[in-house]
C-alpha cells in the first residue's frame, strides 16, 4: 500500500454531519438542553447530536490534530448550537459563513492554519453534500474528502476515528 500522508487538520461540516438537523440557521432561540445529545429550540424542534461526536473530537484533538468547522449557516445560530452541545471548545477554528461557497471558506481555513504547518494535502474534509465536496475538491485536489452519508464513504463517527487516527 502506498504511504499516506498523516492528516493534520480535520474540517467538519455541521448540519447533517455533527447533528441530524438540516439547517441550524432556522432554529429559534432560546435553546434548551433536554438530554446529553438533544437540544430543543423555542418551538420544540429537536436537534440530536450524532453518536460518538464528542469522543471523535476529543480523541482527534488529543492526537494533536487540528479541528475546524466549515459550515454554510448563520454564524450566530450555528455557534449557539455548537455551544449548547458544549462542542465549541474542541475547535481550533470556527468557520461559519452564510453562503454555499465552501471552496472560499476552505481557502480561508488553509490561510489560517498555514503558519501552523498545515498544507492542502494534510487536510481531511467531511461533508454530507456531494456538491460541497466537489467544489472543494475542484479547487484543492489534494484535500482528502469523505462524504458523511448513509450512501457515502462513512456514516459513523467511531468509524471516522479510524480513518483519521492512523
Ligand atoms: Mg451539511
Amino acid at each position: 500500500m502506498p504511504a499516506r500522508a498523516k492528516i493534520k487538520l480535520v474540517v467538519l461540516d455541521l448540519d447533517r454531519v455533527l447533528w441530524d438537523y438540516h439547517d441550524a440557521s432556522s432554529i429559534e432561540p432560546p435553546l434548551s438542553r433536554i438530554g446529553d445529545r438533544i437540544v430543543a429550540d423555542s418551538r420544540g424542534v429537536k436537534i440530536t447530536l450524532r453518536k460518538g461526536v464528542r469522543e471523535f473530537l476529543s480523541r482527534t484533538k488529543s492526537s494533536g490534530i487540528f479541528l475546524s468547522t466549515c459550515s454554510w449557516n448563520d454564524r450566530d445560530k450555528a455557534l449557539m448550537l455548537l455551544r449548547a452541545f458544549y462542542l465549541d471548545k474542541y475547535f481550533d477554528y470556527i468557520m461559519i459563513e452564510p453562503h454555499p461557497e465552501k471552496q472560499e471558506m476552505m481557502r480561508r481555513i488553509l490561510d489560517h492554519f498555514r503558519d501552523k504547518g498545515v498544507e492542502e494535502c494534510d487536510v481531511l474534509f467531511v461533508d454530507d453534500r456531494e456538491d460541497m465536496l466537489e467544489k472543494v475538491k475542484a479547487e484543492f485536489p489534494c484535500i482528502k474528502c469523505l462524504r458523511f452519508h448513509p450512501r457515502g464513504d462513512v456514516f459513523d463517527f467511531s468509524e471516522l476515528i479510524g480513518r483519521v487516527n492512523k
